[in-house]
């Protein structure tokens, strides 16, 4: 397990003091966090990392995850893609059995801790079993893209949100109006995991025959759960028209998580775009497979995140990191990892994309520049370092008015 001051090296010793002192404020209280999957996706991966880390600190950190069979986790990932926009709709028989399996976890899980810390909508009504006589706090995490959810579900939602104290969320655009606080926390990624740490070239070199990838050839990847909003489709699209002007590889590799019940078809589909094109490697993750990730990552000319909606995007953050080109969508949180032509490239279209390909794999030297800026830009605002540190300050201003009377 990582150790806190290993991080010294990479943000030097102020950044951890700091973080130190905030967690002895905080430490008096204990913080659950409640998700819906221990692995796969973006929260899962943040909590794998975070707790820990926290826990190392001082401050007394735990993470549950909410059981659910098929049937609920069908009508969650409706709820998900509604919230993204979608047009579906969720019965109100839907709806009951949502909130029934949300009551029988509530039943189940110890919720007495002093911050319940819970993380997207698959459980958030666990909030109905609040005691409004104790002086536990609720947050709720959202760590998806709202900018323009279904109104019909984002409603119904609310009025679970607002009996929360807060609502944490990832973006300026996806503030809501409601009538509790709202904060602005950005995700980050971790350094030293071994989906980021460095990595051998060797260890690289060995994860790409495994993999059948020709290691001397340009290699364009993107690395994502096969979920439609990925677009991984249009991510072959995009190879396509670019293969016509310059040779490449492209890489499309993920898997699935526990909660997301709609990533073999997606997968699938995928395949046949690709129509048999040994260049193009669709590759289905297991669970784990960080140093593969991270070696895909760093063995890439270029990585795409072709995304029709996105939360963060913590697959960007990550290939920025290891200083690579990354051609994005501007969507959700992506545009506060790139600034357009300073550190990566944000579009808005199969054909954008596939122009900026072309341009990055005619012209290294640019490429690289736009890597290194993104470097830069990771190291300074989306570290897990600066990422406690915020949620140290939201536990802490939970009890800001309460710490400040008894002082
Ligand atoms: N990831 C993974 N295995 C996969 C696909 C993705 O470990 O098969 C990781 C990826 O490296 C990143 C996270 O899961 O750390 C995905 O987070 P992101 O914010 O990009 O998207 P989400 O899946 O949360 O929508």
């Amino acid at each position: 397990m990582q150790n806190i001051n290993d991080y010294i090296p990479v943000v030097g010793p102020s950044v951890i003091n700091e973080l130190f002192l905030l967690a002895e404020r905080v430490q008096p209280r204990a913080v659950q966090n409640i998700n819906s999957t221990a692995v796969g996706g973006g929260v899962a991966e943040i909590l794998t990392r975070m707790v820990p880390l926290l826990r190392q600190l001082g401050v007394n950190a735990k993470w549950d995850v909410i059981k659910g069979n098929d049937k609920f986790f069908n009508i969650t990932k409706s709820i998900h893609n509604a919230l993204h926009g979608a047009d579906v709709t969720i019965s109100k028989e839907e709806w009951e059995y949502f909130l029934e399996v949300n009551r029988e976890n509530a039943a189940e899980l110890d919720l007495s801790d002093d911050i319940i810390f819970v993380h997207d909508p698959q459980p958030i009504a666990l909030i109905e079993r609040r005691n409004r006589r104790d002086a536990v706090k609720w947050i709720w995490r959202c760590h998806i893209d709202i900018t323009n959810p279904q109104k019909e579900v984002m409603d119904f939602l609310k009025l679970y949100v607002e009996k929360y104290d807060s609502a944490v969320f990832s973006a300026p655009a996806f503030g809501q109006e409601m009538d509790i606080a709202q904060v602005l926390i950005s995700p980050s990624i971790d350094p030293l995991s071994d989906k980021n740490k460095d990595l051998p070239q060797e260890t690289v070199d060995e994860v790409l025959e495994r993999l059948g990838i020709d290691k001397k050839r340009r290699l364009v990847t993107q690395i994502s759960r096969f979920d439609y909003l990925k677009d991984p489709v249009g991510v072959i699209r995009v190879y396509q028209k670019a293969k016509k002007h310059i040779d490449c590889q492209l890489v499309l590799a993920g898997g699935g998580a526990t909660d997301d019940p709609e990533g073999m078809q997606v997968l699938e589909e995928a395949k046949s775009a690709a129509a048999g094109d040994s260049d193009v490697h669709i590759i289905f993750l297991p669970a784990g497979s960080d140093v593969e990730i991270n070696a895909l990552q760093r063995a890439s000319t270029v990585v795409l995140q072709k995304s029709l909606k996105e939360g963060f995007g913590l697959t960007v953050a990550e290939a920025l990191w290891k200083a690579k080109p990354v051609i994005a969508s501007a969507v959700g949180g992506i545009p506060l990892q790139i600034k357009h032509k300073y550190s990566g490239i944000l579009t808005y279209s199969i054909e954008g994309t596939a122009h900026y390909l072309k341009q990055l794999l005619h012209e290294p030297s640019y490429a690289k520049a736009l890597g290194l800026n993104g470097r830069e830009h990771i190291k300074n605002n989306f570290l897990i370092t600066r990422h406690i540190r915020d949620y140290l300050l939201l536990f802490l201003s939970q009890y800001y008015e309460q710490d400040v009377v008894s002082l």
